[in-house]
């Protein structure tokens, strides 16, 4: 079965993000569990866990529909000491906020080297971040976003992740999430199905769909092999509307949560529709 949804806002509470999505239509959803441009927020009260489990159970969300996204400030891979240890502090309290909402993923962004390291060094600091943050929390799953390789960051081959997943001790708490505009923009066409079906041939050569735990489902406003991040409407961008048929057709991308990030939130509930009707 298919679970799609939105990042949807969850101000005024994190109790607030299933209502949201549950009002269109969404079986799936993403939130940011803090403000995800400072770096502390206060932490979650119980009146928010309490109301965030009782709307998850009363609207029918369990924890493998649900994928929270990290702040964009967090950079496991950041090439100075300082940077690291704030990145990594960080990014254990989300993990932890995670734990205490019930939930079992959690979907970041690699990091990048600021063009001060090599690309090898950066990767195993985020291995060894996600060691850390592993050891000191119990369930919660590390979900790799691939990137679109934006400036100096890092995640943008599925080798990245691959080499990431290899440093990691347990690999069990470890995954993938795959963003179809970053695939796009990094140089993977999906636009085309000869290269949908190599793309995802490819990913399970390298990573393996066992890892997979969640998709950002976004057309592209710039082209293949861009190298830049910028979300589309489904249909209106550079990928194209047939990659969402596809996947929609595509039980491997079964019993996850298929998140869109498109840029209209207007229009959210009707790409949801949309997407169900194919
Ligand atoms: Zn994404
Ligand atoms: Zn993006």
């Amino acid at each position: 079965m298919k679970y799609i949804g939105a990042h949807v806002s969850a101000s005024g509470g994190v109790e607030n993000a299933p209502k949201n999505a549950s009002e269109i239509g969404a079986k799936a959803f993403a939130l940011f569990t803090k403000n995800q441009r400072q770096w502390k927020s206060s932490p979650l009260t119980k009146e928010n866990i309490h109301h965030f489990r009782e709307n998850c159970e009363k609207l029918g969300y369990q924890p493998f529909q649900i994928l929270p996204h990290d702040s964009y400030l967090i950079n496991l891979g950041h090439p100075e000491m300082e940077g690291l240890e704030k990145s990594r502090e960080a990014f254990l309290d989300e993990m932890q906020r995670c734990e205490q909402l019930g939930l079992d993923r959690l979907n970041f962004h690699p990091g990048g080297s600021l063009a001060r390291i090599s690309d090898e060094e950066c990767l195993l600091r985020i291995a060894e971040s996600i060691n850390i943050t592993l050891d000191k929390t119990k369930v919660v799953t590390a979900v790799i976003e691939n990137t679109a390789g934006q400036g100096s960051n890092l995640g943008f081959k599925f080798e990245h992740i691959q080499f990431i997943i290899g440093h990691v001790e347990d690999k069990s708490r470890v995954g993938i999430c795959i963003d179809t505009c970053h695939s796009f923009a990094a140089g993977y066409d999906l636009s085309s199905e000869a290269g949908f079906k190599a793309t995802f041939l490819h990913f399970d050569e390298v990573i393996g769909f066992k890892y997979l735990k969640g998709m950002h489902i976004n057309d592209s406003k710039k082209g293949l092999g861009s190298r830049v991040d910028r979300h589309e409407s489904l249909g209106k961008g550079t990928l194209g509307i047939d990659i969402f048929k596809w996947l929609m057709h595509d039980p491997r991308f079964d019993d996850m949560p298929l998140i869109l990030e498109t840029p209209d939130e207007t229009i959210w509930k009707e790409e949801i529709k949309m997407l169900y009707s194919f």
